[in-house]
């Protein structure tokens, strides 16, 4: 059943203690994707909850919303929107800064990548302060796309970055 895939899922997932800088628990990821059952049941339990949601775009946030969304945008038939780091996109670009712990960061997404009144899921491998998502949510908003839902294989919920994301349902896998 579902719970013994998202028990599979949590047990590959490697934590690596003072990476990349003292104090953080980094949640590698790179694990999960060497069991081809892991990676499978992510990518399946993702595309059952979204096949039959009218979503024309899947959002990626750079780097391992890039592992994660293709294989999504592909099997939901929706097309896929990488959301990058500054001076990446070579494109003309929108802009949103956010804030961290200590100054500020910034996300770039295509001109016309995107339309009007299409239906986005935004997808990462983790929410921690929830900044980076609610950054990709404005990008989207701003260019008057709907946003659907964020979804991430894991949430470290004591951060409560979930609070962040104003009324924008989120769906995680491990918590
Ligand atoms: P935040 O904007 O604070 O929600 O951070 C989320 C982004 O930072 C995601 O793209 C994650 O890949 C990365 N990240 C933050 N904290 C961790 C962690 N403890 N382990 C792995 N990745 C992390």
């Amino acid at each position: 059943g579902e719970d013994d895939r998202i028990a599979g899922i949590s047990s590959v997932i490697r934590v690596i203690r003072d990476f990349p800088k003292p104090g953080i628990l980094f949640q590698d990821i790179t694990t999960l994707l060497l069991n081809h059952k892991a990676f499978k049941d992510t990518i399946d339990l993702f595309v059952e909850r979204y096949k039959d949601k009218d979503i024309s775009v899947v959002a990626g946030i750079e780097a391992r919303g890039f592992i994660f969304g293709p294989p999504i945008a592909l099997a939901i038939g929706a097309k896929f929107v990488p959301i990058r780091k500054p001076k990446k996109l070579p494109g003309e670009v929108i802009t949103e800064e956010y804030s961290l712990e200590y100054g500020t960061d910034k996300m770039e997404m295509h001109v016309g990548a995107v339309q009007e009144g299409e239906h986005a899921l935004i997808v990462d491998d983790l929410i921690a302060t929830g900044g980076t998502l609610s950054a990709a949510i404005r990008l989207l908003e701003r260019v008057g796309v709907h946003v659907v839902e964020c979804a991430c294989v894991i949430e470290l919920p004591e951060l409560k970055g979930r609070d962040r994301l104003g009324d924008k349902p989120l769906f995680v896998l491990v918590s």
